[in-house]
Formats: C-alpha cells, sequence, structure tokens
C-alpha cells in the first residue's frame, strides 16, 4: 500500500521569509540520510557518531573562540560540550547547570525582555524564577538595568547574541564584568546569531572573561538538518553538573537531556561545518549582510518605520491589513511582539526571492 507521506512534499522554502530553519547544505542532507540509525546518547554502542560528536564540538569551540580561550587551552576542548536537539535544550541545560551550582536557595536568572521563550521553559521545568530586565530603545539589554536586578539570589546571567526578534545583539563585555563582579555565570544565547557573529566584529564568545557558556545552533545559520544544537562550556564542570548515572548503559553517566538523540543531527553537523567553515559562513555572512541593508533601504521608501539591521535581520511596520494579503499569497511571515513584520535572511532568501515580495507588497498597497 502506498503511504499517505509518498504523496505529500514539504514546503518550499521560496516563500519562508520568517524561519530561522533552511534548506541543509546537501553534505549535511547526505549525512543525516546515512547517520539516522545511530544514538549518539550511547557512545560505547554507537561508536562512530560518538566521535563525530567530538569532531563537531571541537569545531564549535572553534567558532565560539573557546578553542583559544584562556582556561581552555590546556584541556581537551572537545569534552566541553555536546550536540543538543536545539537552542531550546542548550537554553534549558545552560539554566540547569547553573542552578546545579549555585549557593542560592531560591535561585533567579537575569534575562533580557528580548530573550528567547524558551527561558520561559527553562524557568518552568526546573523552578527557578526569572528576572526580566528592560532593553534600551533599540532592543539591546541595559547593563545598568542588569546591575540592578544583580542580588544574592542570582545564579546565572543571561545575555542574548542576535535576538529572535530584531537580530541584536547584547553589551558582551558589559554584561560579563558584571556577572564576574556578582560572581555569577553569564550564559550567552547566540542560537541564531553564532556562524553570523565570528564575521561581525562584535565581542561575543569566550573570548570574552567571565562567558560561562554559549549555545549555538548548527540547524539554523549552520545549515545542518534538524535536530543539531549546540551547547558549550568554558569550564567542563558546568557539564559535569548536568551528568547522571546511567546504570544500563556501558558509559557511566549522560549530560545531555534527553536520552536517544539523533545521529542524524550530529553527522549532518559535522558535515556543515566542514563544508562551510569558515569561508563559507563568512561568504554567507556577507551576503545577507549586504541583502539585509539592500531589502532595508527599499522598504524605506515602502513603509513608515524600518528598524535598522545589525544582524541579517529586518523588522519594519507593515499595516495588518498587508500582513494578512501578503500571508494569503503565500508568503510566510511573522510577527514581533510589537507587531512588526520580520524577515530573517536566511541562507535560502534571495535578491530576487525578495524582489518579488516587494512586487506583491507593491501591489496590495
Ligand atoms: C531559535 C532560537 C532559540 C531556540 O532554538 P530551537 O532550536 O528552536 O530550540 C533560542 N534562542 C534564540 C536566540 C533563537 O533564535
Amino acid at each position: 500500500m502506498q503511504s499517505p507521506v509518498d504523496e505529500r512534499r514539504p514546503q518550499s522554502f521560496e516563500r519562508v521569509l520568517s524561519s530561522m530553519c533552511t534548506e541543509p547544505h546537501p553534505a549535511a542532507r547526505r549525512a543525516a540520510e546515512r547517520f539516522l540509525a545511530t544514538n549518539p546518547g550511547d557512545p560505547a554502542t554507537y561508536e562512530t557518531i560518538a566521535d563525530l560528536e567530538r569532531e563537531a564540538v571541537g569545531a564549535l569551540a572553534e567558532i565560539t573562540g573557546l578553542a583559544d580561550a584562556e582556561g581552555a587551552v590546556e584541556s581537551d576542548v572537545s569534552s566541553h560540550g555536546y550536540v543538543t536537539t536545539g537552542g531550546t535544550e542548550s537554553n534549558v541545560q545552560a539554566v540547569r547547570s547553573a542552578r546545579e551550582r549555585a549557593d542560592a536557595d531560591d535561585p533567579v536568572v537575569v534575562v533580557p525582555e528580548s530573550a528567547h521563550f524558551s527561558f520561559h521553559k527553562a524557568a518552568s521545568v526546573l523552578d527557578v524564577r526569572l528576572r526580566t530586565v528592560p532593553t534600551d530603545d533599540d532592543g539591546r539589554a541595559d547593563a545598568d538595568a542588569v546591575a540592578a536586578a544583580l542580588d544574592d539570589d542570582a545564579a546565572l546571567v543571561v545575555a542574548v547574541a542576535g535576538s529572535t526578534e530584531y537580530g541584536r545583539v547584547d553589551p558582551i563585555p558589559a554584561m560579563a564584568d558584571l556577572a564576574v563582579d556578582a560572581g555569577v555565570p553569564l550564559h550567552v544565547d547566540a542560537a541564531w546569531g553564532g556562524f553570523y557573529l565570528p564575521f561581525s566584529g562584535h565581542d561575543w564568545d569566550f573570548g570574552v572573561d567571565g562567558v560561562s557558556t554559549v549555545t549555538i545552533d548548527p540547524h539554523k545559520v549552520g545549515r545542518a538538518a534538524v535536530p543539531a544544537g549546540g551547547l558549550l562550556a568554558r569550564d567542563r564542570a558546568a557539564l559535569d553538573a548536568l551528568a547522571v548515572e546511567t546504570p544500563y548503559l556501558e558509559t557511566t553517566a549522560q549530560a545531555s537531556l534527553t536520552g536517544t538523540r539523533s545521529g542524524a543531527g550530529v553527522a549532518s553537523a559535522v558535515a556543515a561545518l566542514s563544508a562551510l567553515w569558515p569561508d563559507g559562513y563568512r561568504e554567507e555572512y556577507e551576503r545577507a549582510d549586504e541583502l539585509a541593508a539592500w531589502f532595508a533601504d527599499e522598504l524605506r521608501g515602502r513603509v513608515d518605520r524600518v528598524v535598522d539591521p545589525e544582524l541579517p535581520l529586518v523588522a519594519f511596520d507593515l499595516a495588518p491589513g498587508a500582513f494578512t494579503a501578503l500571508r494569503e499569497l503565500g508568503w510566510r511571515l511573522s510577527r514581533t511582539g510589537s507587531g512588526e513584520a520580520r524577515v530573517v535572511l536566511m541562507p535560502h532568501v534571495t535578491r530576487e526571492s525578495l524582489a518579488a515580495f516587494l512586487d506583491d507588497l507593491d501591489e496590495i498597497r
């Protein structure tokens, strides 16, 4: 019997403008298929994928500056992280690690209001409190507000490097100084931004003293297949704090949140990273950065307000009627919490597709 799946097709990416997922790199797609039936959660049985995971973490350690960072250089950085299911698991685990290591009875996580909703999930499952601090007029965490929020209960400070709504990068060196003074770790969420930031000139990574853990998702701009996220820690103790004993496995401890995990995600991450780091990612950053500037300029003549892009993400005012009409024409658009439309310049988004979008916008305006 023919399966109902055979008759279906996944969506085309041609009109997908707000997603942070994209077409995987061809080598990543092949690798995912080959390693589909492997489980890096059981490294003593699935040794090849376990080796590949160490390679993935080693590459992510280079991208996040951990390979050169003080304290890490002495140690084998390929054991300073693991391939998660995505930014959500990485952020949950970063909060969990901080909670396990904190002294506070009632641990508090200080997050800017621009932080991803995964921190709300983390707070809910881990029974920690979020203390949300405002962002400035331009959407970045306000360092003074962070300073004011740090007290004896603080267990972690979160900084966003590429916010989901506006692509903003928080003042990470200033926030790291505050965290160090307070004796609290700083977690950087670069789930989306992490593959642009090595080329954009920002200070965001383990090169900044005080950055303890970093989230970076190969399955977004990294062009690995879903699911492939990354969690990295400067100090192995941050990962050890996550380990539980595993009585019926050959290995004795497991730090990941999930048990059985996707070898497809791990293998595809290695394939994408080795195909694209660093030149392919640099070229993609330059392409997307230029495209964002062009698109923002084109929009300025057409809509009331365009938020100046920092990383390749453009948010702009769009009347509700126009938003709905564009959705009906097949454009996959979403809105920020404040109602702006947002276009994420992912690898599949081209000048041609944006020109077609602008034509449709002109037509309905
Ligand atoms: C996408 C995103 C996440 C969540 O990642 P998933 O892979 O969707 O779980 C977390 N933080 C930021 C900044 C993101 O952009």
